[in-house]
């Protein structure tokens, strides 16, 4: 199983959600890892996350996207699907030039929108 199968495998099998400090111990991969596959779930919407405190420390509290809650415009930039959907590509969001050109995407669909109000 892949390492993003399993990660959502387990948080969608956590009925509140997992903390992300508690994550990666769970997952047996590094914080760095597991920093890298959340955002790339997140950029598929396919869990998103929200501040919380776990065992004194601020971390993340990661839930998954119920099928109700999805909207594939969060996926889209005008005719471009996110790039992330998908991906098999080794993750590194910092440098993705893929993720960078449908960022700019959105924000020029951003600015349009902007001009006609
Ligand atoms: S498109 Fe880039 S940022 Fe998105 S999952 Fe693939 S490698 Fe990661």
């Amino acid at each position: 199983m892949e390492i993003e199968d399993k990660t959502l495998k387990l948080i969608g099998d956590s009925k509140d959600g997992v903390y992300q400090n508690e994550l990666w111990k769970m997952l047996e991969i590094d914080s760095r890892k597991c920093s890298r596959v959340i955002t790339k779930l997140m950029n598929a919407n396919l869990i998103y996350r929200e501040s919380a405190v776990n065992n004194g420390a601020r971390t993340y509290l990661i839930k998954v996207v119920k099928p109700e809650e999805e909207s594939f415009d969060l996926l889209l930039a005008g005719e471009m699907f996110s790039p992330c959907a998908g991906c098999r590509l080794a993750c590194q969001p910092e440098i993705c030039e893929l993720l960078s050109t449908w960022i700019n995407q959105i924000k020029m669909e951003d600015e349009v929108e902007k001009d006609e109000e």
